[in-house]
């Protein structure tokens, strides 16, 4: 069973990119002159199945206003700035600490050998010591302010929700 169980885990990736909401417009001088300037690329684990090993590709994008000089990011939707895991793992876990009643520990074997999350006890806690204190999970960013470092981009026309869902029924769709 052990034996078999390794040759038969596949590996999902999704690719997600900042260059997907390319700007419309500076947040700073609010001409339409921009362009692409850097890039990281971060692989970011998702909630897997025991035979599914789920890891999201992303590109943090840098922007550059052609008219006035700044350098600038947006936020992804789907992708909080300096994310270590997909928000969905956190709930999951979150979830089932808090309200399920499971044990930090049981939880934590349970992402590593049934969810192909590789984390450690401590990151664990330290979403619940979080987590414990709010009401809202942070998954939930329609309710949400901006986090402390949001551009403020998105926010200019209001565009935030509808790019949000969109984006996310497309890739669901794929
Ligand atoms: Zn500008």
């Amino acid at each position: 069973m052990e034996e078999q169980e390794e040759n038969e885990i596949e590996l999902e990736i999704r690719e997600h990119s900042d260059a997907d909401f390319f700007p419309e417009k500076c947040p700073f001088c609010n001409l339409s002159n921009i362009k692409r300037l850097t890039y990281h690329l971060r692989e970011i684990p998702d909630l897997g199945t025991p035979l599914i090993c789920r890891r999201i590709y992303y590109e943090r994008v840098y922007f550059k206003c052609k008219e006035c000089g700044e350098v600038f990011t947006i936020e992804h939707p789907l992708i909080p700035i300096n994310a270590r895991y997909m928000p969905g793992v956190i709930k999951y876990a979150v979830v089932r600490i808090l309200e399920k009643g499971d044990s930090i520990r049981r939880v934590t074997q349970d992402l590593n050998e049934l969810h192909l999350v590789k984390i450690s006890e401590t990151t664990v806690q330290r979403w619940i010591n979080e987590h414990g204190k709010k009401e809202t999970l942070p998954t939930d960013l329609s309710d949400e302010d901006p986090p402390e470092k949001f551009s403020g981009f998105l926010s200019l026309d209001g565009t935030f929700k509808s790019v949000k869902v969109k984006k996310n029924d497309q890739n669901l769709a794929t």
